[in-house]
């Protein structure tokens, strides 16, 4: 498609330097310190998160053009893909992880990085309030402000629990590496507590019973990898109770891995059922307390609880507090999730963008600008264009919004050109307009939401740093490619996702995948085509190295079962 090429910048950046920043006036108070920021030329670009947005944002910003300055609680990034592997001892927590002051050494400038987390956002005085999560006797003022030009809030997610009675305080969670080491501890402490003498038979099955919730990704992968660990390794070292042994999954929807192809969900299905682990769908976690766990099985409306010995809550992500605030801030209090335009500028702020989990892309817009193209078409508005009519509509729509392809799957190509011919399979003269506007709703309800995942964040966060290394370019060439609505030209094309597919690990050297174009592939072989793309990803060759090794010696030695 006839796509502009020339990238240009999409914020309006105001030029000027920074001024030195004594005194704190603000809505967030006067608490803390104010960092010195010293008087420059270059823009303040004050960037929270070190996940995969935020680390994908740093890795290719060229830092030499900003006084770039980065805040998070945790000084290292994560590769959260291999979070399942770490809760059974399959990869060391430290073999994926990278600390973040090795990554922006390597940036071309000075990027400061500060272990805080941001508790208060300020957006009318363009500052942020920051708390120090050390928790120690260290002396010194823990909180300080941070001023900012340009903030990119890369905060990702925090846990849903849906305001479960019992989560918060009895579930464990797999978010982040000390979660993963959490259940690895708790595992092993079941097993153990379960072969002291004493106890009943009844007693030991309920500390050998793992519970996972959430039949996603995340939650069949932690199950697969828990039922590889108690086959391969943990029967053999407890022999006495690995006949007591159980792990159930419970999912509210039909079917485990739902959003995935009906090919995989049902193998996954298939397998989990070969291998003892109960898939229990239809069920709905009311509660859970330290011993048991109560839910509703939907098509009996029935309540039944049972015994535990660790249940690991994995049902999707929710707003952090932080952003919640903001949101009320700048209009966006009655959303669920705070809301940027395509070019993940946050709507209702012009110097903040939002990248990766915490945000979602506002995609109303272009299905109303889909809608006008089709009315300013459809000139004495009768309803229908003609196809030549039509092929010019589309064309136009497919160039403003490239995006739009991606989303258009086989089902709806073919729906579009069943519209465009008779019952005799002749092309029409005439094409009923509504028609198409259904089809291109299946379109725009996929397009409304694209996935918490990695890949979404990586690429936004690199998208980003493009825009923000390319602003001198784009002010020497203000005309952008052309925008459809009357806001004039923008300087940039907008966030266009790819999507490379997706895995799902099913234990037992098997996989699924999705990939591009409507494969699917199962089984061994996919496996090792996982093995090589997430040694491939991996953010340094040093983690690399660390994380082929930790696949190597589990293959030679098995797992290490110390609690330690
Ligand atoms: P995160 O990676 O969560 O990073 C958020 C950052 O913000 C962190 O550094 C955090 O410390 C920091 N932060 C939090 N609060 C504050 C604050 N108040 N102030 C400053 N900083 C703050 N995706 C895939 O594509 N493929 C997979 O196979 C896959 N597997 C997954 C497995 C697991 C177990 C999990 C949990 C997720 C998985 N995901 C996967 C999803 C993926 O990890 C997320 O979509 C991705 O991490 C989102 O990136 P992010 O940068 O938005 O958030």
């Amino acid at each position: 498609y006839p796509v502009a090429s020339k990238l240009l910048l999409v914020c309006t950046l105001s030029s000027g330097g920074l001024v030195a920043y004594s005194e704190s006036q603000s809505d967030i108070g006067s608490a803390g310190v104010v960092v010195d920021q010293i008087e420059t030329k270059k823009k303040k670009v004050v960037v929270l998160g070190t996940g995969w947005a935020g680390t994908s944002f740093l890795k290719d910003l060229d830092a030499s053009r900003y006084d770039v300055r980065v805040v998070s609680p945790r000084n290292y990034f994560a590769f959260t893909p291999l979070l399942p592997s770490v809760t059974c001892g399959t990869v060391e927590a430290r073999s994926i992880v990278e600390p973040i002051r090795k990554i922006i050494k390597k940036r071309n400038g000075e990027v400061q990085f500060f272990e805080a987390e941001c508790v208060k956002i300020d957006a009318s005085n363009n500052k942020i309030l920051c708390r120090s999560n050390i928790e120690s006797n260290l002396v010194g003022n823990d909180e300080f402000f941070l001023e900012y030009d340009y903030l990119v809030i890369a905060i990702g997610a925090q846990v849903n629990t849906f305001n479960t009675p019992g989560v918060m305080e009895n579930c464990h969670f797999l978010k982040e590496v000390e979660d993963a080491q959490k259940i690895r501890r708790t595992v092993i402490d079941c097993f153990e507590k379960a072969i002291l003498p004493g106890l009943s038979e009844e007693e030991r099955r309920a500390n050998l019973h793992f519970v996972v919730v959430g039949g996603g990704p995340t939650g069949v992968e932690f199950a697969a990898e828990l039922h590889d660990f108690l086959e391969e390794d943990l029967h053999k070292l407890y022999p006495g109770v690995k006949d007591l042994v159980k792990i159930s999954l419970i999912q509210s929807g039909d079917h485990i891995l739902n959003m995935f192809d009906e090919r995989i969900s049902s193998f996954a299905e298939q397998k989990f059922n070969r291998d003892g682990i109960d898939v229990q769908t239809g069920c709905r976690v009311v509660s859970v307390s330290d011993k048991e766990i109560t839910m509703k099985v939907k098509s009996k409306g029935e309540i039944c609880s049972i015994p535990h010995g660790l249940v690991v809550w994995s049902t999707g992500v929710g707003t952090r507090p932080v952003v919640k605030d903001f949101m009320e801030q700048i209009g966006q209090g009655n959303r669920r999730i705070l809301a940027t335009n395509e070019w993940l500028r946050v709507k209702g702020c012009e110097n903040v963008y939002a990248i990766g989990d915490c945000a979602t892309i506002d995609q109303r817009k272009i299905m109303e600008d889909i809608s006008a193209i089709f009315e300013a078409a459809d000139e004495d508005k009768s309803g229908f264009l003609t196809v030549g009519e039509l092929r010019d509509v589309i064309d136009d729509i497919i160039m403003r919004y490239p995006q739009l392809g991606l989303y258009l799957t086989s089902k709806h190509l073919a729906d579009v050109t069943d519209l465009l011919k008779d019952s005799e399979g002749n092309e029409r003269k005439e094409v009923d307009i509504e028609g198409f506007r259904l089809a291109l709703s299946h379109v725009d309800s996929q397009m409304k939401s694209l996935p918490a995942t990695a890949q979404v964040a990586a690429q936004q966060g690199s998208y980003l740093s493009r825009c923000f290394n390319r602003r001198d370019q784009s002010h020497k060439n203000p005309e952008g490619p052309r925008r459809f609505t009357g806001s004039g030209r923008h300087n940039f094309q907008p966030f266009l996702y790819k999507h490379f597919g997706q895995f799902a690990p099913l234990g037992g050297e098997q996989a699924a995948a999705e990939l591009p174009g409507d494969w699917v592939s199962v089984g061994h072989s996919t496996q090792w085509l996982w093995y090589s793309v997430y040694a491939s990803k991996q953010v340094s060759w040093r983690t690399r190295v660390l994380v082929v090794s930790d696949w190597t010696r589990k293959f030679i030695f098995g797992r290490d079962s110390s609690r330690i």
